[in-house]
This record gives C-alpha cells, structure tokens and sequence, in this order.
C-alpha cells in the first residue's frame, strides 16, 4: 500500500523488509585507507550535489515515518567531517516510527575526531558507535590509513566509553601480510578495554588492485587463529537476528568477538538494510549495480508520496543476492561515496 499518507514497507521479492538505513553524510574522509581509497586523485562529490541537512532530515523522516525505518546508522565517508552532524543526530532521534518507537541512531566512524564529539552526540541522542580500526601499532595504522592519527582513535574510543555509548563496537579488516598478525592481539586489547571486536572480512570495494579473493582472509581462518590461543563458545545464531556478525564469547570473561563473513558466507537472506548516499540516491546492496535518485525529483518539488513510491520501487527490486555468488561485479564507486 502506497496511497497517500499510507504507512508503506520496503520489501522486496525475496521476503526482505529493510529496517535499517545506513546513511552516508559525506564522501570524504580524514583517513585514505589503501583498501578503502587511493592516496590521491580521488573526485569527490560537489557541495551542491550533497544533500543538505534539512534534505537528509527530510528522506529520514520519511523512512522512519512511512517506511518502517527503525533504525538509522549515518556513515561516510567520514561521518564526523559532516557540520552539523548533532544537530541532524538530534532531529532523527526526535522522530517517531509509526508504531510511536524512537529510532536507534548509530554512527560508524574511523574515531579520529571523537573526542571531541562524544558528549555534544550522546546529548543529542546518539546510541551507539562503531569505530573503525585494523591496527595497534602506530607506523602501521600510518602506512595503512596514510595518516598518523592512532592516538586520537584510542582518545576517540575512551571517550565513547566515558560517554556511555557501550557496548563500543570496533570493526577491523584483516589483510594478509599487512596485519593478520594482529588477531589476537587486537583481540586481548579488546576484551581488556571493554570493546566489542568485529572482524569484517575484505570486500572488493576500494581501489581495484587492492583485492585479490586468493589473498582473502578468510571468517574461518581468523577464528581458527583466535580458536588456537583463546577459548571461544558460540553465542547461538538465534541471538544474531538481521546482524551480520556471527558472534563467539571469551570464555571466562563477558566479552564478545563477531567475525562477519561478508564474501566467504555472505548474509543476503538475511539483509534488513537500505542505504542513502551522501548525494541521495538509495542503494538495496552494497553491491547494487542501480541506484535510484531521489535528490533530483526532491529539488523538483515532489512531495513525500511520490518519495514514498520512487523509495519503495528502489528496494522493491533488489535481487536476492549481491555478492557470494561469483557473479557480483564490483560496483563503479567507492565504498567511501557509497557509504560503509
Ligand atoms: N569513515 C567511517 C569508518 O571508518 O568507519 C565510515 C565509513 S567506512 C567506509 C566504514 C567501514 O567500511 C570501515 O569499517 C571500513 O574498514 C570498512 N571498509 C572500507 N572498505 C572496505 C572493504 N573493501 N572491505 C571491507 N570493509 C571495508
């Protein structure tokens, strides 16, 4: 149902209802990691084809409103470059789904400018926070984000732990040669400080030659490293829901390591997101091949219906696998336009 003023889902014909909106705020990003981005050359996105605030406040709402949203994770690029960023934070938590919840907001940075921030984005509203990081040696973490910024990442994270925003999720992309040595160790850094570690497996998303599937480290490989020297006890696939992690607790302790197997053992059956690039346009996959522009017929003046329709056509065809089956083909942008 699409009428006007119509409650809508965002379902598609494999049975999926998105609930999570995974929003990138900006293209940019303080950090060039080499799997992420190039060292230069990248071209970023005109101011003027970003969505302003109110625009990114106003396909929200109609998420949120309309389209059973329920909860918002805003990304990048870099989501703490964004101006603005509690203010727009503070205007999602204010909506209502139509059931009168309040939407969970999440954001997903690399921690680089958190410090600062953590107290004005908890006061605004903010639930939880993702913060990026692959490595705990400083020359690494600058070889591999080409930036030295190591030490405010590890500020950024004590001040979400300070400002409540637990459990802190830390995600970290194992590359081989680089800094697969590190499961453990980022592991054991992990349980002490009281972060949660996710392992996200390398997708081929970043520059062309920086992925090669026989080079992959794999879900299975990293849990049989960590398997060798920490005891693990499966949390049961009952608990994961639509999250991507399959999660394993530390024996003895309270802590939880995920391992997201997004190219050994893709979760597409069970994908619950829809995600809106910096420029407005939605994506059903990472790996979606179309996008479906809502920016243009919003600064033509369409109103919240027509959005509603053209939002749930989007989803509505999105197949039902977008990587796993060998037949994904890389998508033409960067991870950091099309929002992680
Ligand atoms: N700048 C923010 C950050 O660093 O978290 C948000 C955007 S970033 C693109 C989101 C996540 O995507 C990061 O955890 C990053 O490690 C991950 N990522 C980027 N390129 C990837 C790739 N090719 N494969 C797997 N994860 C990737």
């Amino acid at each position: 149902m699409t009428g006007p003023g119509a409650p809508a889902a965002l379902s598609d014909s494999f049975g999926r209802v998105a609930r999570t909106l995974r929003v990138s705020l900006t293209d940019r990003c303080t950090l060039r990691c080499r799997y992420c981005l190039p060292a230069e050359g990248v071209a970023w996105l005109p101011t003027d084809e970003v969505l302003t605030d109110d625009e990114v406040v106003r396909l929200v709402r109609i998420a949120v409103e309309r389209l059973g949203v329920r909860r918002v994770r805003l990304t990048g690029g870099e989501p703490l470059l964004r101006r603005g960023l509690e203010e727009i934070v503070g205007r999602i938590a204010g909506m209502r789904t139509a059931e009168g919840a309040r939407p969970r907001v999440a954001l997903t940075t690399n921690g680089v400018s958190l410090a600062r921030k953590a107290d004005a984005l908890v006061d605004a509203g903010l639930d939880r926070v993702n913060v990026s990081l692959d490595t705990l040696d400083r020359e690494r973490y600058a070889a591999l984000t080409r930036r030295d910024r190591l030490p405010d990442v590890l500020a950024g994270l004590a001040a979400a732990r300070r400002a409540g925003l637990t459990p802190i999720k830390v995600n970290t992309v194992l590359m081989r040669g680089i800094n697969d040595d590190e499961a453990v160790p980022l592991l054991r850094w992990a349980v002490a400080e009281g972060y949660r570690l996710r392992f996200i497996e390398q997708m081929p998303l970043g520059p062309a030659d920086e992925w090669d599937r026989a080079q992959l480290v794999t879900a299975q490989e990293i849990l049989d490293r960590l398997a060798a020297e920490v005891e693990l006890v499966p949390v049961p696939a009952s608990q994961r829901g639509s999250a991507p992690a399959e999660m394993w607790r530390v024996a003895g302790t309270d802590a939880e390591v995920g391992v997201i197997a997004s190219v050994s053992r893709p979760f597409c059956g069970a994908c619950d997101r829809v995600r809106l690039t910096a420029e407005g346009h939605v994506r059903h996959c990472l790996f979606a091949a179309t996008e479906t522009d809502l920016r243009t017929p919003m600064r033509a003046g369409a109103d919240d219906d027509e959005l509603v329709r053209l939002w749930v056509a989007a989803v509505a065809g999105k197949p039902a696998s977008g990587i796993g089956d060998g037949l994904h083909v890389p998508p033409d942008r960067l991870m950091s336009a099309i929002g992680g």
